[in-house]
């Protein structure tokens, strides 16, 4: 069996790094469409030429390396190179750097493809502009006047931060990847999460993505002197929320599974000061699992008993719905393949589902589609210590070779 070089995926991570590198936090800061960024992007487009793939970038900034000639549909795979302020080395730049090792693999080794492999790294997944651009455009799920909208925190416009580097947002709508010329699109991810390392396992075989429902909730009740007001005569927005962050426990435990989540993660109590009882009290649910019914089961309860709790404080209770995005699935072909490969490997790994985003949730509407999560050591990612060991990249990545060759020869 060959084995990857992990050496040469350090060297090159490490490499991928220094754009946007910060020596004071140690952390990467490659937003999309900014200089490092598209510095990084040229540093790539250069590596896959030297490594004998033939680079290009699309036109939602996407580089795109090509192995193997043949006029048939492509095997996929990559990830994306920008970065969250202060992220760590590996988000991402894994899957594109493990990629490009496997094609030099693949290369040296002289293995004959029947089927053109092209590593992807990818544009704007991190969503500054709201969106994965770079996967949404090559999947086709982009639209014109959203191009045209899209800003980032600080107002900046999308189509001007392209610009400023060149590019025409128009060039965004050509990025589309013909869906019957990609045979199937392979992803490895460090897992961002505890359970790989909790549960001592190597390999996450990924089922799917979790959808996602976000809900703004608004319980409105009675600002009063907090000094006048008896206690049994409030109407005490705080308290009702408090009531109900007590009931997501037993929520998940009544309509969820385990692959359930529940979170107030922005929380605005209104007036906020010391001395009244806050009237009103603003906070976000973000809801997930990896099956729709189970989302609309834990979307309804929450709606229950967020009722019930408003009566009880004599609070009203409105909600809006901001977004429901669907769980997304890998395809079972792949996810056997890989568990497969993994296997034959003799490595450790579970099945799990996925509870952040990813670019590969795009390519599942239109090609098979799998995703590999190697161990985030105390399941820390988004900051200068995310950190995966050698050893686990390399395992992950000799399955990402196995499952690539597989797929690229008849
Ligand atoms: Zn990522």
């Amino acid at each position: 069996m060959p084995n990857v070089s992990v050496e040469r995926i350090e060297r090159d991570l490490f490499e991928l790094s220094r754009f946007g590198f910060n020596e004071t936090n140690k952390g990467v800061y490659r937003q999309s469409f900014t200089e490092a960024d598209m510095a990084a992007r040229r540093w790539l487009m250069e590596l896959f030429e030297k490594e004998g793939l033939t680079p290009r970038m699309d036109g939602a900034g996407n580089v795109i390396g090509r192995y193997g000639s043949m006029d048939k549909p492509v095997v996929m795979a990559g990830s994306h190179i920008d970065s969250v302020p202060a992220g760590g080395i590996f988000d991402g730049a894994l899957g594109v750097i493990s990629g490009l090792e496997c094609v030099r693999t693949i290369r040296d080794n002289n293995i004959q493809l029947d089927y053109p492999i092209e590593i992807v790294g990818t544009s704007e997944e991190e969503g500054r502009f709201g969106g994965m651009l770079g996967s949404q455009a090559l999947t086709g799920n982009i639209t014109l006047a959203w191009l045209e909208n899209a800003k980032d925190e600080n107002g900046i416009f999308l189509k001007d931060a392209m610009a400023d580097h060149g590019l025409d947002y128009h060039g965004v709508m050509h990025a589309y990847h013909d869906r019957n010329k990609l045979k199937a699109f392979l992803e490895l991810h460090v897992e961002q999460g505890p359970v790989l390392e909790a549960e001592k396992k190597t390999i996450g075989v990924v089922d799917g993505i979790s959808g996602v429902f976000k809900w703004i909730v608004r319980l409105i009740g009675k600002a009063d002197h907090a000094g006048t007001a008896p206690m049994n005569m409030r109407s005490d927005a705080f308290l009702g929320l408090a009531d109900f962050a007590h009931q997501i426990q037993r929520i998940i435990d009544e309509e969820g599974t385990e692959k359930s989540r529940i979170t107030i993660g922005h929380v605005e109590l209104k007036p906020g000061f010391p001395h009244t009882v806050p009237g009103e009290v603003d906070f976000t649910i973000v809801g997930r699992d990896l099956d729709e019914d189970v989302m609309k089961g834990l979307a309804n309860a929450c709606r229950r008993v967020l009722s019930t709790i408003a009566r009880k404080h004599r609070l009203m209770f409105e909600y809006e719905e901001m977004s429901w995005l669907e769980p997304k699935y890998c395809s079972s072909n792949i996810v056997n393949m890989i568990e497969q490969k993994t296997k034959s490997r003799d490595y450790s790994y579970i099945r799990m589902p996925s509870g952040a985003g990813h670019d590969c949730q795009f390519f599942t509407e239109i090609t098979e589609t799998g995703l590999i999560f190697v161990p985030s050591v105390g399941g820390v990612s988004h900051a200068p210590d995310e950190w995966t060991h050698w050893i686990d990249i390399e395992r992950g990545s000799n399955v990402l070779l196995d499952c690539l060759i597989d797929l690229a020869t008849d």
